[in-house]
């Protein structure tokens, strides 16, 4: 007979059907086998019932293990109890292997010895759940900006030259001349908005971050969208309208996952534009109310944006912030040339920082002082002047961290779980 999926079953009340998968774990009632079955696409109870098979097949069910793949064949039946509403009355089961001793048992394990088994822990409920946001998470992204207009383009991952800042820079070597891993796409984006006139890349970024925090991976997936004759304030527009839609959809499409992660969806239900925004100076001096000093012209930390975030229900823009605390292709604020036209997105309930983006230099001169004064090797950014010599037009873009973003969604604790095989500071295995 031909396989079912778990997340089909309800189409098939009353039916035999066959299922092919793993065993999740299994609890023992003597002549009653409750086997909780996993396929990939979700989980059932299967009830083995010694009186209503036979003896070998009650056998296979009394030996079965914890991760045994196997191919069962059943009744469904419709029953509330049962998580997920149906559970399978077992007729004949098949041990497709017999596995020993599985390292993750359904006991506690510490971090490590997880993410040491991490191709395994994969299999497990909440990881499954998470991934499942993740992959949603992307999907809506692709929709939201293939709908409104923006054209993928892949920027390449080996580059000449740094964006983000010399500091975590992956080096490899490149036919016998230095290259590095990409930490983000936009420079080449400013290139191909003036040839198409919304773009977006989305692939790894690559940045050797030197501290243990819960929010950085080694790395990590960007979507980057570049818009030429967008200024800030379209920019903010757009990132607004694109974090909503993300949350709307996933809120749709993994009810089910968010549930498994206990995630209060309440607190998602009214992330809608328009958000909140203030200004990197009002911050600084909210921050002193709250007893979190900054001196202006520093970036936030860690704590700076939970305390600013947490005044808000909904994410919330912080704009203009100093122009040192930003990179050097930031357009600077025509009302005040000491900030730039920048702007975070800070999730609420201290998830921390999603967005980074804003209005880009249009400026051929102001950018050759930026390169000169940050002592950036001018020859690697000859390509990016000539964007400023040949029709310059003001252009705004953002990055938006995927793996942020599914943290706050699934309301978890550390990043790590976001991405199926996580880098982190010191660790790349598996
Ligand atoms: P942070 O100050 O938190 O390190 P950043 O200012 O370096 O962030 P940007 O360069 O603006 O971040 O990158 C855009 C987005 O990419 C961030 O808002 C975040 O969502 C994501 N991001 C940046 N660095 C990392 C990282 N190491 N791991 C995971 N996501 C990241
Ligand atoms: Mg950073």
């Amino acid at each position: 007979m031909d396989q079912v999926y778990i997340r089909d079953v309800a189409k098939y009340i009353g039916q035999q059907i066959t299922i092919k998968g793993w065993l999740y774990n299994k609890t023992d009632k003597g002549r009653l086998q409750f086997l909780m079955i996993r396929d990939g696409t979700g989980m059932i109870q299967v009830v083995a019932f010694k009186k209503e098979m036979t003896a070998e097949a009650f056998e296979a069910a009394l030996a079965v293990t914890q991760e045994s793949s196997l191919i069962v064949s059943g009744i469904v039946r419709q029953d509330e109890r049962a998580a997920g509403g149906f559970e399978l009355s077992l007729s004949d089961i098949q041990i497709v292997q017999l596995t020993q001793d599985y390292p993750i048992t359904p006991k506690e394990h510490g971090i490590d010895f997880l993410m040491d088994n991490r191709h395994l822990w994969l299999r497990s409920r909440n990881q499954w759940a998470i991934l499942r946001v993740r992959s949603a998470v992307i999907r809506a992204i692709r929709d939201y900006l293939d709908n409104n207009g923006f054209i993928l383009m892949d920027t390449p991952i080996l580059t000449p030259a740094a964006c983000e800042g010399t500091t975590t820079l992956f080096e490899t070597e490149y036919f016998g001349e230095k290259a590095y891993l990409t930490q983000s796409g936009q420079l080449y984006n400013e290139a191909t908005i003036m040839a198409f006139g919304r773009t977006y890349c989305f692939g790894p970024a690559f940045r050797a971050e030197k501290s243990k925090t819960r929010r950085h991976l080694i790395e990590f997936w960007m979507v980057e969208p570049e818009m030429a004759y967008a200024d800030l304030e379209e920019c903010l527009r757009v990132e607004e309208n694109l974090v909503s839609y993300i949350i709307q959809r996933t809120l749709e499409e993994c009810a089910e996952e968010l549930k498994i992660l206990e995630r209060d969806t309440s607190r998602l239900e009214g992330i809608v534009p328009p958000f909140p925004r203030i200004s990197y100076t009002d911050a600084i001096a909210v921050l002193k109310e709250m007893g979190e000093e900054l001196p202006w012209g520093e970036d936030f930390g860690a704590p700076h944006e939970v305390a600013i975030a947490s005044r808000y229900d909904k994410p919330v823009f912080v704009h203009r912030y100093p122009a040192q605390c930003k990179a050097f292709y930031m357009e600077t604020d025509p009302l005040d040339p000491q900030l730039s036209l920048s702007a975070d997105l800070l999730a609420p309930e201290g998830y921390g920082e999603i967005i980074g983006g804003g209005q880009r230099t249009a400026s051929l001169e102001l950018l050759e002082r930026r390169i000169a004064e940050q002592n950036l090797p001018r020859e690697a950014f000859e390509w990016y002047l000539d964007l400023r010599r040949y029709g310059t037009v003001p252009h705004s873009g953002f990055g938006l961290g995927v793996e942020r973003t599914v943290t706050f969604i699934c309301g978890i604790h550390h990043i790590r779980e976001t991405i199926p095989f996580p880098r982190t500071l010191g660790r790349i295995y598996p």
